[in-house]
């Protein structure tokens, strides 16, 4: 991968990001990345251009729209029905070479986490993985000297070395700048129904070759887990609540409250809870409304996962565990006092 010229550099304008849909309903994450487009994109005095790959998918444009999305380039074919690699990798790589944004910005999913380092590989541009935060500054963010600084760079932050410090990232040399970003860490915009975005459809033409696999049976995983990153309210649980069994106490909690019970990753190690209920690094990242951190320690990789969420509530019986500095209100003591304690108080206020 060589450095491009400044000619060349200067050809890549405006921010896209791709709008991922699964069986033609938009994932979250693309309004996330609309949102956050757009708060790029004005920084850069440029616009923020989804770009919708599938099948029959542009009465999704106008959903688009209502989030943010100045345009909407619509990549629609039979051969994106699903996702597969190849034939997606191609859709989104051919547009970024027939249309040139200086950033492109995929959602660190399932898909995402398979198209956006196949589409970099490409396009020969770098890609930072799972960032947790973008800015536009300039690069190197302190002046070194013999070394020229650029302006208006993508500076992308992530968890390096196991999450043990934050690394900042940047692609000044080559075009497009591109990242995932994980879900639920960035905002979308409210919604304005009604508004429009300027459609421009393209089709790179696609014709299946070797690489194109032919999918045999889509078995979806059934659960009736609801998502935790819905959720409004989590009453999450440690390693210090002790077992499956004393999980009670915590459900107990969360119905009293409408919220619903998450843990932390020593938990789904235990067994106690599956894995789509932990917070953090490894797991998922979320921002409800009101967070319980009960018997949780707050290791790095934890707080990595729920410190943006708007009040954080922490009980434990360690006065120096770390979770107590992200917390805004702390309860030291027992779990299995404290928390049964809570949950009558709650019901008989609502009663
Ligand atoms: P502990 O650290 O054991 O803490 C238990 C806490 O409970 C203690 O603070 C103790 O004082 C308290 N306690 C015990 N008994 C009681 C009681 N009766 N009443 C009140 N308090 C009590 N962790 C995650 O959570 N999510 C991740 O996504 C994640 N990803 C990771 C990725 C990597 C690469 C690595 C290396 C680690 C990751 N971890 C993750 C693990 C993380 O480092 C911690 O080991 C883990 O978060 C600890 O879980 P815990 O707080 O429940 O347990």
């Amino acid at each position: 991968m060589g450095a491009m010229n400044a000619e060349e550099l200067a050809k890549y304008k405006g921010v896209f990001v791709f709008a991922q849909q699964v069986d033609n309903v938009l994932s979250g994450i693309s309004f996330e990345l609309v949102g956050e487009g757009k708060r790029l994109a004005e920084k850069l005095g440029t616009e923020v251009t989804a770009v919708l790959v599938g099948s029959d998918v542009s009465g999704l444009v106008d959903e688009l729209a209502a989030y943010g999305a100045d345009k909407v380039i619509v990549v629609d074919d039979p051969e994106l029905k699903n996702y597969r690699t190849e034939p997606y990798a191609h859709a989104l790589a051919s547009v970024i070479n027939e249309f040139k944004p200086e950033i492109m910005l995929v959602g660190a999913t399932a898909i995402g986490r398979d198209l956006g380092p196949t589409v970099s590989a490409r396009v020969q541009t770098g890609l930072t993985a799972d960032c947790t935060l973008l800015e536009i500054g300039d690069f190197p963010v302190n002046p070194i000297p013999g070394k020229e600084q650029k302006h208006n760079q993508l500076l992308m932050t992530r968890p390096a070395f196991g999450g043990n410090t934050i690394a900042t990232i940047a692609c000044p040399d080559n075009r497009p700048q591109m990242a995932t970003v994980r879900p639920g860490v960035m905002q979308k915009l409210d919604k304005v129904e009604g508004a429009k975005a300027e459609v421009i459809n393209y089709n790179p033409g696609f014709t299946p070759n070797n690489r194109y696999v032919e999918i045999l049976e889509i078995s979806k995983a059934v659960s009736d887990i609801k998502d935790i990153m819905d959720a409004k309210i989590l009453v999450s649980g440690g390693r210090g609540v002790g077992s499956a069994e004393n999980f009670k106490l915590l459900e107990d909690l969360a119905d009293v409250l409408g919220g619903q019970v998450s843990c932390s990753r020593a938990v789904v190690d235990s067994g106690w809870k599956p894995k789509e209920l932990q917070v953090g690094q490894t797991g998922k990242t979320v921002r409800p409304q009101l967070y319980f951190a009960i018997g949780i320690s707050g290791a790095i990789q934890h707080v990595a996962g729920m410190e943006e969420s708007d009040i954080i509530i922490a009980i434990n019986k360690d006065p120096d565990a770390p979770i107590f500095d992200v917390a805004d209100y702390g309860v030291v003591g027992d779990l299995n006092k404290i928390v049964p304690a809570l949950t009558e108080a709650i019901k008989a206020e609502l009663a």
